[in-house]
C-alpha cells in the first residue's frame, strides 16, 4: 500500500521512510501539507502520517482541506506530533485525523497504528465491493447480464431529455424472438435460456459503446440508439438481425438457427408525424410506437425490421 509522510524535518522523514519502507510499505514524501495536498491529489493514496507544525500549509489544514474533497475512497489520516496536550489531541481529532501520535514515538506503535488504519481501509473496500454488486444485482438482468427493464427505463428517459435538449434524435429498437416458444417446447427451458445468453451477447457485441441494450422481458430486448434516426437505426438494426441469424445453437438433434423480428421508433422519423414534441419524447409513447413496429415485422412474416409510421396506430 502506498502512504504519504508529511514532515518538515528532512531527517526524521528519512527515518520514517526507511522504517515504512522496510515494513513492506510504498512511500510518498512531502515537506508541508500544500506539497503534501498535490500529491494526494494527483496520486492515490489512502494513508497519510502528518505532522502539525510545518511552512506554508500545517497539518491540521491539511486534513481539513483533505475532509473536504468527496472522493470516492476514504484517507486514513494519522497525526504524528511533538504537540501532546490534551487540547492539542482533541484539535487534531476534531481536524479530521483518525489517529494521533506524539512524538518521540515507538516505531512498534507507529506500525501498529498503521495496520489499523490498514484495517479500516480494508473494511471500506470490501464495503464498496458489496455495494457494487448490489447496484450490479439491481440494475443487471441475472440470465443475460444486460440492463433490467428498470434500469434501461431510466437510461431511456435520460437519453430522451438529452435529445431533446440538444434536438438530436434517438431511436428505440425493440427485438423480439421469432417463434421462441418452440425453443422451449421442443428443446427444454435450459436451451431457451441458452438462445436468450446467445442473443444478447450478439447485441453486446454488436451495439455500439454508447447505446443501452437491455432486457425488456421474455424474449424481448429493447435498445436505446442516442443521436441516431431513423434511417441509422434501421441499418444498425438490420446488422443485428444478419448477426443473430449467424448465431447458431448447438441441440441434441443438431444445430439450431435463431432469429428475431424488429421494432424501430424515432424521435425523428423520416414521415412528417401527427404527434405533438411533447408526445414524441414520452419514453412510453415511443416504447408503444416501436412495440407496433415490432408487431408488423412480425405479421409481414417475421426475422424483418420494421419502422413506425405514424398511420400505423390508426
Ligand atoms: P413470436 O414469433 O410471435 O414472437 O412467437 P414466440 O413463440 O417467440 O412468442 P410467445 O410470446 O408465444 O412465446 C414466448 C416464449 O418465451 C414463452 C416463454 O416461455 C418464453 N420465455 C420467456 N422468458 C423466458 C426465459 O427466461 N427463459 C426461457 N427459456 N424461456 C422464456
Ligand atoms: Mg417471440
Ligand atoms: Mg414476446
Amino acid at each position: 500500500m502506498r502512504i504519504l509522510i508529511v514532515d518538515d524535518d528532512p531527517v526524521l522523514r528519512q527515518i520514517l521512510q526507511t522504517y515504512m519502507s522496510r515494513a513492506g510499505y510504498d512511500v510518498a514524501l512531502a515537506e508541508n501539507g500544500q506539497a503534501a495536498l498535490d500529491i494526494w491529489e494527483r496520486e492515490t493514496i489512502r494513508l497519510v502520517i502528518t505532522d502539525w507544525m510545518m511552512p506554508v500549509m500545517d497539518g491540521p489544514e491539511l486534513i481539513r482541506r483533505i475532509r473536504a474533497v468527496s472522493a470516492p475512497a476514504y484517507t486514513y489520516i494519522i497525526m504524528l506530533t511533538a504537540k501532546e496536550s490534551k487540547g492539542d489531541v482533541i484539535y487534531g481529532l476534531e481536524a479530521g485525523a483518525d489517529d494521533y501520535l506524539t512524538k518521540p514515538f515507538n516505531t512498534g506503535e507507529l506500525r501498529a497504528r498503521v495496520k489499523i488504519g490498514e484495517r479500516i481501509l480494508n473494511l471500506e473496500n470490501r464495503l464498496n465491493q458489496t455495494l457494487q454488486q448490489m447496484e450490479e444485482l439491481a440494475t443487471l438482468d441475472s440470465l443475460t447480464g444486460l440492463l433490467n427493464r428498470r434500469a434501461l427505463y431510466t437510461h431511456a428517459e435520460a437519453e430522451l431529455s438529452r435529445s431533446r435538449r440538444d434536438r438530436n434524435p434517438v431511436s428505440l429498437m425493440m427485438l423480439d424472438i421469432d417463434h421462441f416458444k418452440q425453443v422451449n417446447d421442443r428443446h427444454g427451458h435450459l436451451i431457451g435460456d441458452k438462445a436468450l445468453r446467445l442473443i444478447a451477447d450478439t447485441l453486446k457485441v454488436n451495439k455500439r459503446p454508447y447505446d443501452w441494450a437491455g432486457r425488456w422481458g421474455g424474449e424481448e430486448f429493447l435498445l436505446v440508439l442516442p443521436n441516431t434516426d431513423e434511417s441509422v437505426a434501421v441499418t444498425i438494426a438490420e446488422r443485428m438481425r444478419l448477426q443473430i441469424l449467424d448465431t447458431h445453437l448447438s441441440v441434441a438433434t443438431g444445430v439450431l438457427q435463431l432469429n428475431a423480428s424488429f421494432g424501430i421508433a424515432s424521435t425523428a422519423s423520416g414521415l412528417g408525424l401527427s404527434a405533438s414534441t411533447s408526445e414524441l419524447y414520452h419514453l412510453d409513447n415511443l416504447v408503444a410506437r416501436a412495440d407496433e413496429a415490432l408487431m408488423q415485422a412480425k405479421e409481414l412474416g417475421r426475422n424483418r425490421v420494421c419502422v413506425f409510421r405514424s398511420n400505423d396506430l390508426a
